[in-house]
């Protein structure tokens, strides 16, 4: 891809009201707009990145054993009245139609949508496990929407739900999502920051699980145990005297970080009100149990961004950086580097290597620098009449200071290595 043809060309400054690193990082480098508070769109750059965080989550829910599906935002209110939710939910945004004066929700989640469709295809033990997942924009009508992508009103969530014909089968299923929602966030290059964490349960399940990731961005607080890398969110930690779960260790350090992702035990909490059941093999209706599995997607890249960034800006982890490669053409335009650079990016894309081309005539040399480290792609290369001279390209990692030559064919084989 051209920089020179990439929307939005110019870099602007982040809206005065936004006070979040995440939004004004992601806005001066045209990954995200601002419409309103908690509303963003997904400019081209942070759309590429947004989809490649998608294709990391797909790839390990689908390993899971999860099919994807995809469900409608708009819901009847019925669904929200069977399970109490459409008084009980603060932040559900309802509406009427002005047409046929039904009342309608905004989907906030899905399980009102999803226990009556799997009703409706009467599934006996055979059928069972089954893991449905789907990417779909959220609604919630959230208070203090003051923390960028990581809280949105309008915001992508993958969610996931599972069926089973027992409490064991769901156990065993929950241990088993554990460890994809842990190669997700090593994938996203937050693994080491992201620790499981102990939550409610609920009335129906001793406990359930977040994914919290430390940041000064988040909001929540949790208790690290770091003999065994476990947390405990605030109410799980004030209801245990602030001692670990699994050792029993007191020392717990405090730390502030946000919810990344939180796996559930449901049970019969939403089977049971939708008369969900399956059939086991005597030929009897039996109760289905569920396990509900959510990440979002804005949030995980807005924790991205606060984690990993430094004073220059972004530094995306390679497999989720919306470009992996970027090509700068540095100083005066010259036929010899255009065409370096130019058969750089063509042979990098031909390779599979993501590549953003900056080509721009009309930048000078510490700009493209700059932007270069603000946009925050893994690998940079630098065209110019000095590298070539000297016998090739630059190579800088995003995460290195110093950067090398490195001879113009052997690039690619240094790169595919990294
Ligand atoms: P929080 O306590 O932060 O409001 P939640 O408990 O309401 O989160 P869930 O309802 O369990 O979150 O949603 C599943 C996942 O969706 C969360 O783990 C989080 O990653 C994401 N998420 C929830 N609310 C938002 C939001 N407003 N904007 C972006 N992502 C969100
Ligand atoms: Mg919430």
């Amino acid at each position: 891809m051209k920089q020179s043809k990439l929307f939005p060309r110019a870099r602007k400054e982040a809206p005065k009201d936004e006070v979040s690193k995440n939004a004004q990082l992601l806005i001066r480098a045209g990954f995200i707009d601002k419409l309103m508070a908690g509303v963003y769109t997904y400019l081209p750059l942070g759309l590429r990145t947004l989809k490649k965080i998608e294709n990391v989550i797909r790839d390990e829910m689908t390993k899971a054993g999860g099919q994807e599906l995809l469900m409608p935002s708009l819901h009847p209110k019925e669904n929200w009245q069977i399970t109490g939710r459409w008084d009980s939910l603060d932040d559900l945004f309802k509406f009427t139609s002005f047409y046929s004066e039904t009342e309608l929700a905004l989907g906030p989640t899905h399980e009102e949508v999803i226990s009556p469709l799997v009703k409706k295809f009467n599934l006996s033990y055979k059928d069972l496990p089954l893991g449905l997942f789907q990417f779909q924009n959220k609604f919630r009508d959230e208070k203090r929407a003051k923390s960028g992508i990581l809280r949105g009103r309008e915001f992508l969530m993958k969610d996931y739900y599972s069926f089973h014909t027992s409490e064991e089968d769901l156990d065993k299923y929950y241990e088993n999502m554990k460890t994809h929602y842990e190669n997700i966030f090593a994938r996203c290059g937050i693994g080491n920051v992201t620790h499981l964490t102990f939550a409610s349960g609920g009335s129906f399940s001793k406990y359930s699980h977040e994914y919290q990731a430390i940041t000064e961005a988040g909001e929540d607080i949790i208790y690290v145990c770091p003999k065994c890398s476990v947390a405990l969110n605030r109410e799980i930690a004030d209801d245990n005297g602030k001692a670990c779960p699994e050792c029993g260790n007191k020392n717990l350090e405090e730390k502030k970080s946000v919810e990344v992702g939180n796996i559930f035990k449901l049970k019969d909490k939403y089977s049971s009100p939708f008369n969900l059941k399956f059939t086991n093999d005597k030929g009897e209706d039996k109760p289905m149990i569920m396990g509900c599995y959510g990440i979002g997607l804005g949030r995980l890249m807005g924790a991205i961004t606060e984690i990993l960034s430094d004073e220059n800006g972004m530094r995306w982890p390679a497999e989720v950086a919306p470009f992996k490669a970027h090509v700068l053409e540095i100083g005066k335009t010259n036929d010899d580097v255009k065409k370096a650079a130019e058969e750089l990016s063509v042979k990098f894309e031909a390779a599979g290597i993501d590549t953003l081309h900056d080509d721009r005539d009309d930048v000078r040399a510490g700009e493209k620098f700059a932007e270069a480290d603000l946009i925050g792609l893994p690998y940079r290369i630098v065209v110019s009449d000095k590298t070539l001279s000297s016998g090739g390209v630059e190579l800088k990692l995003r995460n290195e200071t110093a950067g090398k030559i490195i001879k113009t064919n052997e690039i690619l084989n240094e790169i595919q290595k990294l």
